[in-house]
């Protein structure tokens, strides 16, 4: 074999390994409160960079097209049986590329060209992938939205049930990604059943909370449940489809391969299998309550210091500031606390303006820092830095704060390193 497959990165693509490296500096030197991320072990790091992903399989345990594939069987077995006992359901299929790419599967089976979909809108908080125009659910089906109380800025259940009955959704799709709040799986399953719909819950964002016993579980009122290993699940990128549908599962994995999707990621199935273990284990549920307690002390702090949390608080990882009174928007924001070394991103909130750049909304998220093993004193000292940088930065006088704040940033991630801090 020439030398140039067994030399590092390092050595073969200088570019890249530079990149590479820069990369684990950023994640260590900054605070990431980017309410997708997350922090994956080591032992999912290992699986994601073996030499499993050389092999090519298509299909499933026992019946691949194929040769070789005993290995991968093992784990992609094991990741079935850990999803389905971690989730407490009975059908599991662990093969999606990503979310986006499980929910597009899910569609395959359960609709046909043109089917009315009802899903939560985006400004308020819903998924690209559950009927935006730009993508392929919005295109090929025919999207209707429900949103929130304008007031309490929490799903209004009876404006949900009025909309499904009036646009007779083929499916109803629960979950977001710029929600805080606890859903109401059991009143949204009652609303499906009146008009005829399925129940798609998409729990990409709060499925670790879901396994850690922090956040009510889909199952038994989902028909079909949707979600990524990557945010919460603390796991590789992903996705998963789970249901109790003995029915369906069949078509389910036909759905899924040939459907929309050709051969497994290999390497990826064996670190979702790794993940699946780890937050089986009872410190998961300790990692759960600590994420939502944390984003309760970010949310609270915030609010003392006068900064408007959307809803009023969260019951999640999830924490929605509205800047408007700041007269900051969410794209000032995100530069300005990029300055210190705390990432966020800009987002929509309820009745926000369509145009990004001028949404005054900004998500931040509790998990990857939780991960580092942030508690709430943590998190509400990191809320008066942000607090701080965003009254700078609305009076425009950001450089008062900026040394002090990332001094304050740089304490807390020497304090709490990544993978041992090497
Ligand atoms: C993140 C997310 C997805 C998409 O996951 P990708 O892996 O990025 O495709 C789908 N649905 C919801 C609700 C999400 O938050």
């Amino acid at each position: 074999m020439s030398a140039h497959f067994i030399s590092s990165v390092a050595d073969v693509d200088p570019i890249v390994d530079r990149a590479l490296n820069g990369e684990s500096n950023r994640q260590q030197d900054q605070i990431e409160l980017i309410a997708s991320e997350n922090i994956v072990s080591r032992a999912v790091l290992d699986a994601l960079g073996h030499a499993m992903t050389n092999k090519t399989l298509e299909g499933y345990p026992g019946n691949r097209f194929h040769g070789g594939g005993q290995f991968v069987d093992i784990v992609e077995q094991l990741a079935i049986d850990r999803a389905k006992k971690l989730f407490g359901c009975e059908y599991a299929n662990v093969q999606p590329h990503s979310g986006s790419q499980a929910n597009l599967a899910v569609f395959f089976l359960l609709l046909q060209p043109g089917d009315p979909i009802l899903s939560l809108d985006l400004a308020a908080g819903g998924h690209l992938s559950h009927g935006l125009t730009a993508n392929l659910s919005g295109r090929w089906f025919t999207p209707h939205h429900y949103s929130v109380d304008p007031t309490s800025e929490v799903i209004d259940y009876n404006a949900v049930e009025a909309k499904a009955l009036e646009v007779k959704p083929k499916i109803l799709i629960a979950g977001g990604s710029a929600y805080p709040r606890t859903l109401d799986f059991e009143r949204l399953s009652e609303i499906a059943k009146k008009v005829g719909a399925w129940l798609h819950v998409d729990m990409a964002h709060i499925a670790g909370l879901v396994a850690g016993g922090a956040h009510p579980s889909p199952f038994p009122h989902a028909d079909i449940v949707t979600c990524t290993t990557t945010k919460t699940l603390r796991g590789p990128r992903g996705g998963l489809i789970l249901t109790n549908n003995e029915d369906w599962f069949k078509r389910l994995q036909s759905a899924v391969f040939p459907g929309v999707q050709g051969s497994i990621h290999t390497q990826v199935v064996a670190a979702k299998a790794i993940c699946l273990g780890e937050a089986l284990q009872p410190t998961f549920a300790d990692y759960a309550a600590q994420i939502v307690a944390n984003a309760r002390s970010l949310a609270s702090t915030l609010q003392n210091r006068n900064i408007r949390i959307v809803s009023g608080g969260t019951d999640t990882h999830l924490v929605l500031l509205d800047l408007s009174n700041k007269g900051l928007t969410g794209k000032r924001a995100e530069i300005a606390l990029n300055k210190v070394n705390i990432t966020s991103n800009k987002n929509a909130i309820p009745n926000d303006s369509p145009r990004p750049k001028d949404w005054v909304g900004l998500r931040l998220g509790v998990s990857a820092a939780t991960t580092r093993g942030l508690v709430e004193t943590d998190f509400a000292e990191l809320a008066n830095i942000i607090a701080d940088v965003i009254e700078a930065e609305a009076i425009g006088d950001l450089d008062t704060v900026i040394v002090a704040a990332q001094r304050r940033v740089a304490r807390m991630c020497s304090d709490y390193p990544i993978y041992g801090g090497d």
